[in-house]
């Protein structure tokens, strides 16, 4: 009988720091660019109950040997319930057997992978001297968006917007803690003072335009993870080079699925950020070239953070274990 080990929500904000969850994207964008790891086809549906949308997202990742799924997805009235609207857990599976390995809480998790997304993205295509740091959105990822860009450059300013102002205050308590001076901007305002720029909303329609994007600027497009979803200009992404997690995605269900779809830009086009870190695409070549990152969110994120948190839990004898 296998013994499982069943990891709390609590357990996993303890175990996986910002730097460790970096160093585990990081490495498995990588793989993935190497053929190593492999996401499988992401199943995300609307239920038709409570306006959520559900699914399942998985992989296998064989430098890491880490396989198993994420399961859960998007509830948006969650936060009237005094829950986050993401709700997720995550499955491990021994590669050798198949056997359940680990339970893991599936939200703080979420939080920091796609956080990490971003920040090795920032890490490996923004300009060395970027100082202004803008944030479209401001709902629960956005405060782990901000901590882990903060720590990839040494940002002097943040500018904001969000489509409903009054959540702003949350984001500005998060750059007032990391010491970073705060303005609620509007949108043309915030593309013609930010260096770097996140977008993690629920936008079905563009908020930022290509026209206010500032040469050199470097864009993450984090929150389109589902059809439909857009946050930028299709425009913005054929005058940038676009980066993403993984082309697949990227293409069907992240920010470029626009573009691709009107023809601004193929697919072709689209470098998985992994080329990257491994050195065989070279990344942002001038000081004048905007680039864009696709960060759709891969399951093998979610396996390789859980992955850190099992490994952590088994070193300090600390979680739950039952047996099947
Ligand atoms: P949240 O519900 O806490 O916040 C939602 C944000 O989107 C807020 O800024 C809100 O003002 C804005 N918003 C809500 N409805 C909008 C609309 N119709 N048009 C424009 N903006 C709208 O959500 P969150 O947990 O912060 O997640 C933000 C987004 O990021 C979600 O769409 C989620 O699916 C996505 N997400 C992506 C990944 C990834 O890996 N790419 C991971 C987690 C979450």
């Amino acid at each position: 009988m296998p013994e499982i080990a069943v990891i709390s929500e609590d357990l996993c904000a303890q175990l996986v720091t910002p730097k460790a969850a970096f160093a585990a994207v990081e490495g498995v964008f990588a793989a993935m660019a190497k053929g190593e790891a492999r996401n499988f086809p992401v199943v995300r549906e609307a239920l038709g109950h409570a306006e959520a949308l559900y699914g399942f997202k998985s992989g296998f990742d064989k430098a890491g040997m880490a396989l198993g799924l994420k399961s859960g997805g998007f509830w948006p009235g969650n936060m009237a319930r005094g829950l986050t609207n993401h709700q997720s857990t995550i499955f491990l599976f021994d590669p050798d057997t198949g056997q359940l390995q680990a339970l893991v809480g599936g939200n703080y998790l979420t939080a920091i992978r796609t956080a990490a997304a971003s920040s090795v993205s920032i890490a490996h295509l923004a300009r060395a001297d970027a100082k202004v740091l803008g944030m479209v959105g401001a709902g629960h990822q956005s405060a782990f968006q901000l901590r882990a860009a903060a720590r990839q450059r040494a940002f002097e300013r943040v500018v904001a917007w969000n489509p409903h102002p009054e959540m702003l205050p949350k984001l500005a308590a998060v750059a007032e803690e990391l010491g970073l001076p705060f303005a609620a901007v509007e949108r043309e305002a915030l593309g013609a003072e930010a260096d770097v720029i996140i977008t993690i909303t629920s936008a079905f329609a563009p908020l930022m335009m290509r026209d206010w994007i500032k040469p050199g600027t470097h864009v993450a497009c984090m929150g389109t993870d589902t059809k439909g979803k857009q946050e930028v200009d299709a425009h913005l992404l054929a005058a940038a080079t676009v980066f993403t997690d993984e082309v697949a995605q990227s293409v069907s269900l992240g920010e470029a699925q626009h573009a691709v779809a009107a023809g601004l830009i193929h697919e072709g086009d689209i470098v998985p950020l992994g080329a990257v870190i491994n050195g065989t695409h070279p990344g942002r070549v001038s000081a004048d070239e905007i680039t864009v990152f696709d960060g759709t969110g891969v399951g093998l994120q979610d396996l390789a953070v859980a992955h850190v948190a099992m490994r952590a839990a088994q070193e300090r004898g600390l979680g739950a274990r039952v047996t099947l």
